[in-house]
């Protein structure tokens, strides 16, 4: 890893990625800043613990084998359907057991990654770093090695105090996930970044 981009990339911490996928949650700015980083951190090593749990049992196999051997089906498509609506959206989950990818996107971000021969993927291709990050989301589903991030309630101020379930809480956990099984120098949240500036820093 020795690029200026590779350095810069690797600097921004983690707190700034979790504020990124918090500001895509409905309930955002009904939790005060304080407590959206402890329960980013609470996800976050959820998704670390459960990565560290398919490590142990099945070093050396491709993600791509892990998921079919899990029970999941991966379908490509070129592009989302709905992408008017969500432009940035590279895979989804769908229950009970797909997993939907959008090779567009993702082959813009790949040529991305080799054009500037980036170093912090670990040579994990984006397709790789997606595939792990929708992995986490059927295991969630399945209730398998990620026990606890349902359990994660957090309160939300307004007029009335309540308890919510944040979907930016699943999103951080994800990627944790994904960070930690492909041994990832930076947080996978810089995939949308790549996308969202086109490829283009200058
Ligand atoms: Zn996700």
């Amino acid at each position: 890893m020795d690029g200026y981009l590779d350095r810069y990339l690797a600097d921004i911490p983690d707190r700034v990625w979790h504020e990124y996928l918090w500001s895509h949650d409905r309930h955002c700015h009904r939790i005060e800043p304080e407590l959206r980083e402890q329960s980013a951190q609470a996800a976050a090593w959820i998704g670390i613990s459960a990565s560290r749990r398919i490590i142990a049992g099945h070093s050396a196999v491709s993600i791509k084998n892990l998921i079919e051997a899990a029970g999941c089906r991966i379908e490509k498509v070129p592009d989302d359907p709905l992408k008017q609506l969500r432009p940035y959206l590279f895979a989804e989950f769908e229950e009970p057991d797909r997993i939907t990818v959008y090779e567009e996107r993702v082959s813009k971000v790949q040529q991305f990654l080799e054009k500037e021969r980036l170093g912090v993927f670990n040579n994990s291709s984006a397709e790789e770093i997606i595939l792990a990050h929708e992995f986490f989301h059927f295991l969630d589903y399945e209730g398998k090695l990620t026990d606890g991030i349902s359990r994660i309630r957090i309160t939300a101020f307004g007029k009335l105090k309540l308890h919510v379930r944040a979907s930016a809480l699943a999103e951080i956990a994800a990627m944790a996930f994904a960070r930690d099984l492909l041994a990832l120098n930076v947080h996978p949240c810089i995939l949308d970044l790549i996308l969202v500036h086109n490829g283009s820093f200058s």
